[in-house]
């Protein structure tokens, strides 16, 4: 075994086949199945991680300049919840459950027996590069899988530091990371998986899930989108403008639940548009580029792409830029019509649009007449109106005078609908997506339900009368 993984790293390049049947082989040793090996791999991964904090910042900071308090909140500390969470409760999560037996397979017993689904790819985006890996690895985890994870090809500094780690606990039959972009990722993708788990865009999630068909292969896909924000009359000016600004450009605005426009009543943007500034000028200062609080584009692609969305929109707010630094201001813009760029895809980016409405139905007819979206918050202090909009539009999960915050409950499933995504994730969301649930019903060998068998005879009419009464059907 050791020799085929010693192999498989020759001359850098990764047998990813090689690789595949030392981890199959380690899965039917049969060693991950007991929760409390799970539950002591997960409180070393804990101990590891804590031990390379500094690291694991400094990475991040060296990947995109991101600053220390987003990565010790959003990297670290979502980190270590998962963990807390899943060492928790892993025990109770993996019991086998009895249920209860219809009638008709008396006499017996049924139950659920939650098993892991094997061997489990990861493949994770750039922009919470630490924590999209880590976060669904928890999972698999405690869920009992194998995995190999693909960290973003973007964040070479924070991937260099997850396998460090990740060495640290594992073996590499058991957790193994491949480095690479598209051609690692679709070599990955040729091979059947027990799950994959992948975070990303839209557009590779649709390849992503074209790929995992030819094997039959189960997906979840956390994937992006546009999310509005619906302001209405009855909200806060001043709260909401806080909110939102921190919201739109916590992690350079590289947020996948980030708000990405807003939709503000007609009547109130003007006083809306000074108090958004004034949010922005509080939070990074009068010049940004100046603050250790806001991080930078991830790459020249991405900044070049976000820079020429700015053409033909009224800059209100920012607009300014820097290539050699990757640096885009924060930035609020209005005058751009539903056929712009900045309204056709995910911006994904310290740019942030403001449209009006005069009505809430036309509000919501922008909304709906695009994808799903990922996240979608409303602020108002009207509780009728914040019903009507948190029930007219479909969307993955939301907050109601706030942002984010929901991605950070595990309690709530986390995921998209439609086109942003498939499935979940987030404690146990997050563990049954890596769970197979074992359905069994055991008969005892002494009894059993004789009318089942054939020669039927009279038994058909029998059991029709039978299935009415125990459906109470009439007569
Ligand atoms: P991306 O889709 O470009 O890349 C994601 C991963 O897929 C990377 O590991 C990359 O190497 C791989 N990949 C890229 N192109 C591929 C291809 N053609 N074939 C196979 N693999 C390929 O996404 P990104 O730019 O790294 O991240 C930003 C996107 O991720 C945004 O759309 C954002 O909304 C989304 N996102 C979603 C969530 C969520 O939880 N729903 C979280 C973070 C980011």
């Amino acid at each position: 075994m050791t020799h085929a993984i010693a192999e498989s790293h020759h001359h850098g390049k990764i047998d990813i086949p090689a690789l595949i049947k030392a981890q199959d082989h380690f899965f039917a040793t049969g060693v991950t199945r007991s929760p409390q090996y799970r539950r002591n791999m997960l409180i070393k991964l804990s101990e590891v991680i804590r031990n390379h904090e500094q690291e694991i910042v400094a990475a991040l900071y060296s990947d995109f300049k991101k600053p220390e308090f987003e990565t010790a909140t959003s990297e670290l500390s979502v980190v270590y919840f998962d963990l807390k969470v899943a060492i928790k409760n892993v025990k109770k999560w993996s019991r086998k459950r009895r249920v209860m037996t219809p009638l008709f397979s008396q006499p017996g017993r049924s139950f659920i027996l939650p098993e892991p689904k094997g061997r489990a790819l990861i493949i994770a985006p750039w922009n919470y590069p630490f924590q999209l890996v880590m976060g669904p690895l928890v999972s698999a985890i405690a869920a009992g899988c194998c995995v190999v994870a693909k960290p973003s090809e973007f964040a070479p500094a924070t991937g260099a530091i997850i396998e460090k780690i990740l060495s640290a606990v594992f073996p590499r039959d058991y957790v193994a990371v491949v480095h690479g972009g598209v051609p690692e990722t679709t070599a990955l993708m040729t091979h059947e998986w027990g799950h994959v788990f992948f975070t990303g865009s839209t557009v590779v999630g649709k390849i992503i899930m074209g790929a995992a068909a030819k094997t039959l292969s189960p997906v979840t896909l956390e994937l992006g989108g546009k999310n509005p924000a619906i302001i209405d009359d009855s909200a806060s000016v001043f709260d909401t403008a806080q909110r939102l600004v921190w919201g739109k450009f916590f992690n350079g605005s590289q947020t996948c639940i980030a708000p990405d426009y807003l939709l503000v009543p007609e009547a109130m943007k003007a006083e809306l548009v000074p108090a958004i500034k004034q949010a922005i000028t509080e939070s990074y200062g009068h010049d940004p580029e100046q603050s250790s609080d806001f991080a930078r584009m991830i790459s020249d692609r991405h900044f070049d792409r976000l820079v020429k969305m700015l053409e033909g929109a009224n800059v209100l707010a920012g607009g300014k830029h820097n290539k050699s630094t990757r640096y885009l201001a924060p930035t609020v813009v209005d005058g751009i019509g539903l056929d712009h760029p900045l309204m056709q895809e995910e911006i994904f980016g310290p740019i942030l649009p403001i449209l009006t409405y005069k009505t809430l139905d036309e509000a919501l007819a922008i909304v709906n007449n695009r994808a799903k979206p990922l996240a979608l918050y409303v602020f108002s202090r009207d509780k009728s109106v914040t019903q009507r909009i948190i029930n007219s539009v479909q969307f993955g999960g939301g907050c109601v005078n706030t942002t984010l915050m929901h991605f950070i409950n595990h309690n709530l499933p986390f995921g998209g609908i439609g086109g942003s995504g498939v499935g979940s994730s987030h404690g146990k969301f997050g563990f049954d997506a890596f769970t197979h649930f074992k359905s069994v019903v055991v008969s005892p060998s002494w009894a059993d339900m004789l009318l089942k068998y054939p020669p039927y005879g009279a038994t058909g009419a029998i059991m029709r009368q039978l299935t009415r009464l125990m459906m109470r059907l009439p007569g």
